[in-house]
């Protein structure tokens, strides 16, 4: 008889103590939404900057029956995506896989919030460069840990008061600072404008892992989320406007509400088109 080749790690990759510790930070981050929970980040089999936060909480939450979906810049199947599936599949080797945002229950991601939203139920993991917001106005961590405590973001708005002086409109165009139940401003990732304000009084559990920097925070459903800006200047998205001011449609979808990126046709001519993958093919199933 043949005996079935031992598994080279056990299930998660994470060993239990670690899983362990990861929900706890995970739970606190939960309690005290957008408070940055320091946790022991582990080496993982691959390098920080690709998603090793966001993995760590992938790992720790995963379990038999969970469907997961796994986006890069909106895309199921760029390089980074493809191989963070990869590793899924060796780790939790009963969890089922799909690209369809609605059937996942947890879905992790770098750059985006699924075109289609999120349910109840349903948990992002996002995966975080930068966690602290403050970073740019204060580079001394003891002193930003008590701006947070105090809740003084009054250097950032200043910083945004600037923008608005020097080139007429706040230029941060993603990371953009974000206050969460009216106390702690988070750093939201790399999602642009537009994803924003999916993040405010939303239905799902937004949870944020920090690889490099050791950091967990989390936006539970139906906190308020509100990015930072001025009474008489609101905060607007993205408004990706043609020449005459009309709203440009994805290029192969047709799309006029999704995220656009730019990309070159087969002529080289500039063209927009949505950078949720998964959303935009199937716009174009549904119209043939
Ligand atoms: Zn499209």
């Amino acid at each position: 008889m043949i005996e079935a080749p031992a598994r080279a790690y056990q299930y998660g990759f994470l060993d239990e103590y670690a899983k362990k510790e990861i929900r706890r930070q995970t739970l606190k981050a939960v309690a005290i939404p957008g408070y940055q929970v320091p946790y022991a980040s582990r080496e993982m089999p691959l390098a920080r900057g690709f998603g090793t936060g966001g993995l760590q909480i992938t790992l720790s939450l995963l379990g038999p029956g969970d469907t997961f979906k796994v986006i890069d810049q909106g895309a199921d199947d760029s390089v980074n995506a493809v191989n963070l599936r990869k590793f899924i599949v060796e780790a939790c080797p009963d969890v089922s896989l799909t690209t369809r945002a609605e059937d996942a229950t947890i879905i992790q991601t770098r750059h985006r919030v699924p075109e289609v939203g999120m349910s109840p139920g349903q948990i992002l993991v996002l995966q975080v460069p930068y966690p602290d917001p403050l970073v740019v106005v204060e580079p001394n961590e003891a002193k930003r840990k008590q701006m947070h405590g105090e809740g003084d973001y009054a250097r950032l708005l200043v910083k945004l008061y600037e923008d608005l002086v020097n080139f007429g409109e706040i230029t941060i165009s993603h990371r953009y600072p974000t206050r969460i139940h009216g106390h702690y401003v988070i750093d939201p990732s790399p999602i642009p404008r537009h994803d924003v304000p999916r993040l405010h009084m939303a239905d799902a559990l937004f949870l944020f892992g920090a690889g490099r920097e050791k950091r967990i925070y989390a936006v539970p459903p139906f906190t308020r989320a509100e990015p930072l800006a001025f009474e008489d200047v609101p905060f607007r998205v993205e408004h990706f406007f043609d020449d005459t001011g009309a709203r440009r449609p994805c290029a192969r979808c047709g799309s006029r509400e999704s995220f656009l990126d730019e990309f070159l046709d087969s002529y080289g001519r500039k063209q927009f088109g949505c950078s949720d993958s998964d959303y935009c093919a199937r716009r174009q199933e549904s119209r043939r």
